[in-house]
């Protein structure tokens, strides 16, 4: 299924700043790259940076449009190699985006086997809300194995609440309706990922209102370890 991006959400700042081309970004050392594949997402997060921040205030992750597959394993193979050559063992790589990067999963295949081929020891984690997957790729969780099986090893899944009610006051999933079966597509991402033995993390932004009980009770529902972070300003 092809994606339409003509109707993503692509943050406030997008018409505001000057766009470019940067692929690569780190936010934690040069032992964890990041890869800045799409900016363009079906929520609407109430706590997400791209509206007040062109790039967590050290880059600029506002792309002029989503760079090719040969554009991302080109800057990747650039900039793994000025690390590496630098003394440093990379560890961990991130497909993120400043948007969903799970809208661009086929290209995601050719990406993971790239950097495994060049990294065989490399963590590779997809940071996603994990139900775009089933609204805009396939309703068959069987790609997702597949995916494992190439080499992406980690999930870390933004889920950032334990019902639906609230899911759909904090991250307003949809586009141009909120979308009443997110929640539960998110829910059924995270079996999927866990079911085809990926390494998986429910994540959680400390925001008022948010119960660390609930998140335990459906942590262990789902068998599935979680971590709370910080509102980042
Ligand atoms: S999923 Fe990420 S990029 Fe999309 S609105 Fe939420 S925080 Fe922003």
């Amino acid at each position: 299924m092809n994606v339409s991006t003509a109707q993503m959400n692509y943050g406030k700042l997008k018409n505001r700043v000057e766009t470019g081309e940067q692929i690569v970004y780190y936010k934690r050392g040069l032992e964890e790259l990041s890869l800045n594949i799409t900016n363009a997402c079906p929520n609407s997060c109430v706590f997400c940076i791209r509206d007040r921040d062109a790039g967590w205030g050290v880059s600029n992750l506002y792309l002029s449009r989503d760079p090719s597959v040969d554009e991302i394993l080109s800057e990747f193979d650039n900039e793994s190699k000025r690390v590496t050559e630098g003394g440093i063992k990379l560890k961990r790589v991130k497909i993120c985006g400043y948007g969903e990067p799970v809208l661009r999963f086929n290209d995601l295949f050719p990406i993971v086997e790239h950097v495994k081929g060049k990294h065989p020891n490399v963590e590779i984690q997809l940071a996603t809300t994990g139900w775009p997957y089933f609204r805009y790729i396939s309703e068959d969780s069987a790609p997702i194995k597949k995916l494992r099986e190439a080499g992406m090893s980690h999930i870390f899944l933004s889920l950032n609440a334990t019902d639906n009610d609230r899911y759909k006051r904090v991250i307003k999933p949809g586009i141009d309706d909120i979308d009443e079966d997110a929640f539960s597509d998110a829910l059924k991402f995270a079996e999927a990922v866990r079911d085809a033995d990926y390494d998986v993390t429910l994540g959680f932004v400390r925001l008022n209102g948010i119960d660390e009980n609930d998140i335990r009770r459906l942590s262990n529902r789902l068998g599935i370890k979680y971590r709370m972070r910080d509102f980042e300003n």
